[in-house]
C-alpha cells in the first residue's frame, strides 16, 4: 500500500504509522523523523533545517522535496510506504504527483485523521520522545518503565524542542494554514479518506476496509 496520512501534529500519524508497517511490510517515512536525525548529527541539512523547526515553522519545500525524492527510490519502498508528515503543502503535494508520475506510482489513498483540537493540545503537551529510536511515549498514558529511558533502546526519552507551549500553538496554526488545504487536494484526486477518530485502533479498522475494497476493485 501507498499511503498517505495527514492530520494535526498529535493526531496520531505517527503511531497509525507504526501500527501499519507491522501489518503489510510496508516502511514508514516521516520527514520530521528523518530531519530531527539530521540536526541530530549535525549534518549540512541538519543545520538548515534547525531554526525553522524549534519555532515550528516548515522547512523550505526545495529542501523536503531533495529528501523525498532521493527516499522514494530506495528499495525499500518497493513493498509500499506510509507517509507520515509529508506532504505538507500544497505545492509539496503537486511536486509528488509529479514524481510519482515519473516514478510510474500511484497512491492508494491520503488518510486525513481528525481529532478535536483540545485532544491534540492535551496530547502534544504530555508526549515525550525518544532522542535513540523516535518511539513515542505519553507521561499520563504510556510512560515508559524508567522514568526518562526509553524501554526499546535505552536513550534518553525527552519533550521536543518544537513542544513548548507557544512552538505547539504555532505548529497548529501552520497546520490549519498549510496543510489543511491538502485534504481538498485529495478529495478531488479522489484519494481522500477521511477518519474522525481518537483511537488509533479505530483510524486503523478505517484503512483497512477501505483498502481491502481498493484491492477487491483492483482485482476484479
Ligand atoms: P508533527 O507532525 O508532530 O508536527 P513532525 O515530526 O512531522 O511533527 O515534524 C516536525 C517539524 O519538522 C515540523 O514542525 C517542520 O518544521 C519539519 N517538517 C517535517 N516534515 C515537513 C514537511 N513535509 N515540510 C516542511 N517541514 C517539515
Ligand atoms: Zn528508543
Amino acid at each position: 500500500m501507498k499511503l498517505i496520512l495527514l492530520g494535526a501534529p498529535g493526531a496520531g500519524k505517527g503511531t497509525v504509522a507504526k501500527l501499519l508497517t507491522k501489518m503489510d511490510g510496508s516502511v514508514q517515512i516521516s520527514t520530521g523523523d528523518i530531519l530531527r536525525g539530521a540536526v541530530a548529527a549535525g549534518t549540512e541539512l541538519g543545520k538548515q533545517a534547525e531554526a525553522a523547526m524549534k519555532a515550528g515553522d516548515l522547512v523550505s519545500d526545495d529542501l523536503i522535496m531533495g529528501i523525498m525524492e532521493e527516499r522514494l527510490k530506495e528499495d525499500d519502498c518497493k513493498a509500499g510506504y506510509l507517509l507520515d508528515g509529508f506532504p505538507r503543502t500544497i505545492p509539496q503535494a503537486e511536486a509528488l504527483k509529479v514524481l510519482l508520475e515519473k516514478m510510474g506510482e500511484k497512491l492508494d489513498c491520503a488518510v486525513e485523521i481528525d481529532v478535536p483540537r483540545d485532544v491534540i493540545l492535551d496530547r502534544l503537551t504530555t508526549r515525550r520522545t525518544c532522542t535513540g529510536c523516535g518511539e513515542i511515549y505519553n507521561v499520563k498514558s504510556n510512560p515508559p518503565a524508567v522514568e526518562g529511558k526509553c524501554d526499546k533502546c535505552g536513550e534518553p526519552v525527552v519533550q521536543r524542542d518544537d513542544e513548548t507551549e507557544e512552538a505547539i500553538s504555532n505548529r497548529l496554526n501552520v497546520y490549519n494554514d498549510q496543510t489543511a488545504p491538502l485534504v481538498g487536494f485529495y478529495k478531488d484526486e479522489g484519494l481522500l479518506l477521511s477518519v474522525n477518530a481518537t483511537s488509533s485502533d479505530a483510524v486503523i479498522d478505517a484503512i483497512k476496509e477501505k483498502t481491502e475494497r481498493l484491492m477487491t476493485v483492483t482485482q476484479s
